[in-house]
């Protein structure tokens, strides 16, 4: 039986932590949906179609992974694909509660949903979309942080890298 699991998120953008969940969960499940999530409510810096095209270039030579994308609950998506895997990753503490909390919800809300918890790298442990953002809003160097795509679509939304 084909193990197939989601790992969803706002990817926006995609860094080379979500690379690193991505390539860890590859040799754990046959195939990766990774799955962007349309919430419009966290006024993204980047729309869905550009975080689907990164994350589409960023995954390119990954066998297994196709990019998705969805609105509204993840347990509705679920059903709708199929899918009972969901995969997070899990940075520091200050990750797990709300992981957890999250987890715990959609487990009430889809009983067949199963949370997997990938634990990051210590090198990327404190990395996330929002740190890159505010880096490269102040003109810093983030090229050692993210895929090159993320890289150039940084540089033509506010001209750095
Ligand atoms: P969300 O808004 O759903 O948290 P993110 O794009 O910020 O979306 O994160 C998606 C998932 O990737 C989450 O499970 C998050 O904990 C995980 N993640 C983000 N950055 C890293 C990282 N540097 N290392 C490991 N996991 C990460």
């Amino acid at each position: 039986m084909n193990k197939i699991a989601v790992y969803p998120g706002s990817f926006d953008p995609v860094t080379l932590g979500h690379l690193d969940i991505i390539r860890r969960s590859n040799v754990l499940f046959d195939h990766i949906v990774v799955a962007v999530l349309n919430n419009s409510k966290k006024h993204p810096l980047f729309s869905v179609d550009e975080r689907k095209t990164m994350l589409e270039e960023a995954t390119k030579d990954f066998k297994h992974v196709t990019i998705d994308s969805f609105d509204g609950l993840l347990v509705n998506y679920l059903k709708k694909t199929n899918i009972s895997i969901i995969i997070r990753g899990l940075r520091a503490i200050t990750d797990f509660e709300y992981e957890l909390q999250i987890a715990s919800v959609n487990k009430h809300l889809c009983h067949s949903a199963e949370t997997c918890f990938i634990m990051s790298t210590n090198e990327f442990a404190f990395l996330s979309s929002s740190i890159v953002k505010e880096i490269a809003q102040n003109g810093g160097d983030v090229s050692s942080l993210v895929p090159n795509v993320t890289c150039h679509a940084l540089q033509e939304k506010m001209f750095v890298c």
